[in-house]
């Protein structure tokens, strides 16, 4: 199926700041987690409706702002935990697709390759398998509904045995694609400190033989070390933030040679404590290196930004100018793995918010 071509740009300038519109420069979100990708008023809502009392941490937009000693993955997976039992119904899986679809679309992004674990949501469709099928059912909708092209990626959890990241890796190649609606990657999520990397190999290479493109998570809580693991044994088209590439200087450029994008998701690795601030994220370093970045906002419930907003911080805080915001967006079009002609179109906004003075 095709997606109808998206609203062009018209005024690239910003309404207020006199700097151009980062809403209106044309990107792609390679880095989003389907529970986490709610909104508080989303939450909100699907909690009322199934009489579910949330911790009020999560409902004040700002669930991890608390000082960097106390941020971790412990007070995130809580608070992770406590929004996915709200999600209890088909209606609600759907819900949050269509939301996701929306706000990204609204925010200039052409391409959504949400990610998802579909073995946390087997239980309310009665299975794997529709689990995953009404996801991308909605996919498929929300694409042709938001004009954004919207693909899914399937992610084992690292916490789950490794026999279940195989068949959720089998469950993915049947759905493989490029197309809204399909999968079109496989990952590995959830603590990276926990389990074994070496133990979901048989898992990537059922996906790879498929033809699935393969993003894990790697370097964000764990090091270079892990980083070098996953590029050396998986061949990861992408790796699932890598930020921490910027402290092995040869990683970082073995990580450029083969032109692996990393998906930096900087408001997670300020929630997660990984990094203190916002300026501390080597954003700067590993884009100066040349390392092709897609910024995500992993998990905008959590962490209070979504996809903007890192565009944003990148211009506020790190001092990317027009031009090089323009090669960020580029980078996240470039690292899709949704069919060429989505790309293209997206790129060629891209290069109209860059010309437009
Ligand atoms: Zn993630």
């Amino acid at each position: 199926m095709s997606v109808s071509p998206s609203p062009t740009v018209s005024s690239p300038e910003g309404a207020h700041s006199g700097l151009k519109d980062l809403r209106k420069l044309s990107k792609a979100h390679l880095h989003l987690h389907f529970t986490g990708s709610m909104s508080v008023d989303l939450l909100r809502e699907m909690s009322a409706s199934h009489d579910i009392s949330l911790n009020k941490e999560l409902l004040d937009s700002e669930p991890l702002r608390v000082p960097a000693n106390r941020r971790g993955w412990f007070r995130f997976q809580r608070l992770y935990d406590m929004a996915r039992r709200c999600v209890q119904t088909e209606q609600d899986m759907r819900e949050i697709v269509d939301e996701a679809a929306r706000l990204d679309a609204s925010e200039g992004s052409k391409i959504l390759e949400i990610q998802v674990t579909p073995d946390s949501y087997a239980k309310i469709m009665g299975g794997l398998t529709p689990a995953l099928e009404v996801i991308l059912d909605e996919a498929r909708q929300a694409s042709q509904r938001h004009h954004i092209a919207v693909g899914v990626i399937v992610a084992a959890a690292r916490t789950h045995h490794p026999l279940e990241a195989k068949t959720l890796a089998r469950l993915a190649a049947q759905y493989a694609g490029d197309e809204p609606g399909t999968v079109v990657g496989f990952g590995l999520s959830n603590d990276e400190r926990s389990g074994n990397t070496a133990d979901f190999f048989p898992a990537f290479r059922i996906a790879a033989k498929a033809g699935l493109p393969l993003m894990p998570h790697a370097g964000e809580l764990l090091g270079p070390e892990h980083i070098d693991e996953v590029l050396s044994n998986v061949h990861p088209r992408r790796i699932g933030h890598g930020v921490r590439a910027a402290e092995d200087p040869q990683l970082l450029r073995r990580i450029v040679e083969q032109k692996v994008t990393l998906e930096v998701c900087p408001a997670s690795n300020v929630g997660l404590g990984v990094y203190a601030n916002k300026a501390e994220v080597p954003l700067r370093k590993l884009f100066d290196a040349g390392a092709h970045i897609a910024l995500g906002a992993d998990d905008p419930l959590l962490f209070g930004e979504r996809l903007e907003a890192q565009y944003e911080d990148a211009r506020s805080v790190h001092g990317f100018s027009d031009d090089e915001l323009a090669t960020l967006a580029r980078y996240s079009i470039e690292g899709s793995v949704m069919a060429q002609r989505y790309r293209d179109a997206a790129l060629s906004e891209v290069d109209v918010w860059r010309d437009c003075r």
